[in-house]
């Protein structure tokens, strides 16, 4: 039998509560699929520790993670912590260590949920995200901080290297969906270099891809496509900054943050890779029990699938979609249930 050595590191706020429903729900999976063992290893690794050791990650830690199959992460953010240390301080580290540089984000408005969009039913798409370089690289300085003078600059960084890989990701994944269309998201209007580069390289890609339909859409022209044509789109491949936005709006049009989910792939298998919600740490509600597992359990379900489990993926997300049907819906998405409500729910129908 297989056992698979899952890195658990629930972060902050509803991260410590979403993931410790998700491993409950994983659990049961592999108990009734048993064909496959799951092997959880929980990580403290959070703010409440940055405040009284002053680092996330311990001395060795990125080095123990590698030797996991995969990571299940929660969220990081603290009301007491800047957002740029707490997310340099974790998340960014995995993500740029491990080189995960595809961030995959399915968006889609699950059975009985409500979109925001009277023609929210034709959202089926997927968000690719440059998840290594691009806006995020990290590149940049301040000077003459304080004084009238200061300056800081903040560079965007796109290598041949990089884009070429995320457009062959795109293309490849594309490819496996019935509608086979591509939606290159740029800004090389305005931005002359890193986004012409980003542009000539899609279209080098695409001559590999001939059975993939593309089309090219400005970022600011996209958010409009998806309220007001939502079926037109399919895939969509964009930049770490652009497709950070954009798959914020693909959640709330489906509905609600709380189900949206995130892979962050290391497609090679060099290095493991990391499944979270797309949402954070939600102190409004941390600690009330209320907190939407669902988009744990999807981001657990493409976990499986990553893994190499894509019948127990598909299992997992047929009770999801089954309980989202009947309603059993957080307060998030309109209903009164709790986070164990919702999490029994889909356990229950696992076990049957
Ligand atoms: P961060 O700064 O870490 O991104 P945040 O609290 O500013 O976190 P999010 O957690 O992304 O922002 O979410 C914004 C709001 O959406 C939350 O304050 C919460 O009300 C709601 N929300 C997010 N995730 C969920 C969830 N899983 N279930 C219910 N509501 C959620």
């Amino acid at each position: 039998m297989k056992t698979y050595n899952i890195a658990a590191v629930p972060g902050d706020g509803i991260g410590v509560e979403v993931i410790e429903a998700g491993i409950q729900v994983l659990k049961a999976l592999a108990q009734r699929a048993g064909t496959f063992a799951l092997n959880f290893k929980q990580f403290d690794w959070n703010s409440d520790n940055f405040l009284k050791h002053g680092h996330y990650i311990p001395e060795g830690g990125l080095e123990e993670l590698k030797t996991f199959d995969s990571i299940f992460f929660g969220a990081v953010g603290a009301l007491n912590v800047p957002d740029h240390v707490s997310l340099w301080g974790l998340r960014l580290p995995i993500c740029q260590g491990f080189d995960q540089y595809a961030n995959v984000r399915p968006a889609r408005v699950l059975p009985g949920v409500k979109s925001p969009l009277h023609n929210g039913h034709e959202i089926d798409w997927v968000v690719i995200r440059e998840n290594s370089e691009g806006e995020y690289s990290g590149n940049g300085g301040r000077v003459h901080r304080g004084l009238p003078e200061e300056v800081a600059t903040e560079v965007s960084v796109f290598t041949r290297t990089g884009v070429e890989r995320i457009h062959r990701f795109a293309f490849e994944l594309a490819r496996t969906r019935p509608r086979k269309h591509l939606t290159l998201v740029t800004k090389s209007n305005a931005q002359r270099h890193g986004m012409v580069l980003w542009d000539e390289i899609f279209y080098e890609v695409a001559k590999d891809f001939p059975d993939v339909k593309v089309d090219k859409e400005l970022v600011d022209a996209v958010t409009t496509r998806m309220v007001l044509k939502p079926s037109t789109l399919d895939v969509i491949v964009a930049t770490n900054l652009h497709a950070d936005i954009l798959s914020d709006l693909a959640a709330a049009l489906s509905g609600s943050l709380g189900i949206a989910p995130t892979a962050n792939l290391n497609p090679g298998k060099r290095f493991p890779s990391m499944f979270e919600p797309i949402h954070g740490s939600a102190f409004d509600i941390t600690g009330k029990g209320v907190a939407n597992p669902i988009a744990t359990f999807w981001t657990a379900a493409m976990m499986l699938e990553h893994l190499g489990e894509p019948a127990a993926a598909r299992q997992l997300m047929s009770a999801i979609e089954a309980v989202t049907e009947a309603g059993v819906h957080t307060p998030d998405l309109g209903g009164t249930a709790t986070t164990r409500q919702v999490t029994d729910a889909v356990i229950e129908l696992i076990k049957r």
